[in-house]
């Protein structure tokens, strides 16, 4: 038998003894969710099954997440692989709690596990095999956290995954590329007067303006032979009283688009839309 054949057959087996455990792992992680900065357990555990494995780590005194370094025999380059570990905050079924819906928890087991097999077949790296479990990737922030305290300033390879919806891949498939598109968040404020609910006349009522931007936004034409999407997100105002006309709101624009060229073109028509709309009632409106 050809050497890669065995390997695979071996890592087929091994993946079909560990399978149980393997769902265990994952279900854990999944009962343990933490969002961005906060994975505290997340870690821990994962310490704990590092040290199970053998394979040395480091941890952070600032933040959670851990990089392990697994030294070959022989010198050679070093090839990371990388896992995010953050959940988002979420309202479940009526509770709102930390929830693994990105699939995070997936992506730890995966690494986990490959460590763990690689080690079990006797696998020895040629050069060092570096294992990333990075906190805070819906932040955006924990991936720069990492490259600051030069983690990857010896990696010469690098190896991320994510799940991804049936959407872009069906079940079972992978692919080592997916080109995604731009994206950008905007945020605005609004601001209007003051007024008593039943003299609304005198008064600028920011919520009349944030409909307008929402509508505004809804109603913005792009090319339809490039994707690309712009919606209101988030809204909140000042006023918690259902009789004053409230005069202050703040809101969020989340922003897609298949190319960077397009994102200029929506973000131009946006800054239109949000500036034309939010002053109708004379608010004043700030991007
Ligand atoms: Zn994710």
């Amino acid at each position: 038998m050809v050497k890669g054949v065995r390997v695979i057959r071996n890592i087929e087996e091994w993946i079909n003894q560990y399978k149980d455990q393997l769902e265990g792992t994952y279900q854990h992680l999944h009962s343990i969710a933490e969002v961005s900065w906060q994975e505290i357990e997340t870690t821990k555990f994962l310490c704990k099954e590092l040290d199970k494995i053998g394979i040395p780590f480091v941890t952070f005194e600032d933040h959670p997440g851990l990089v392990a370094s697994w030294k070959g025999d022989i010198d050679g380059p070093t090839v990371a692989i990388r896992a995010d570990i953050d959940a988002l905050w979420q309202n479940v079924d009526g509770v709102w709690k930390a929830n693994h819906s990105c699939g995070h928890d997936g992506h730890a087991t995966m690494v986990l596990y490959t460590v763990k097999m690689l080690k079990d077949i006797g696998f020895q790296p040629k050069g060092t095999l570096k294992v990333i479990f990075q906190p805070a990737e819906e932040t955006g922030k924990g991936a720069k956290a990492l490259i600051e305290k030069g983690v990857v300033k010896d990696v010469d390879y690098m190896i991320g995954l994510h799940v991804r919806p049936i959407q872009e891949l069906i079940l079972k498939q992978a692919s080592p590329a997916i080109y995604h598109g731009a994206t950008m968040v905007l945020k605005g404020k609004v601001k209007g007067i003051q007024a008593h609910a039943a003299r609304p006349h005198l008064g600028i009522n920011v919520l009349d303006s944030i409909a307008a931007i929402i509508n505004a936004i809804n109603s913005i034409k792009m090319d339809p032979a490039i994707p690309s999407s712009a919606k209101v997100t988030m809204v909140q105002t000042n006023g918690k009283n259902i009789n004053i006309i409230p005069d202050e709101a703040v809101f969020g624009i989340d922003l897609r688009a298949q190319t960077n060229e397009a994102m200029e073109v929506l973000l131009d028509q946006i800054k239109k839309a949000v500036y034309a709309s939010g002053g109708f009632n004379g608010a004043e409106v700030e991007l």
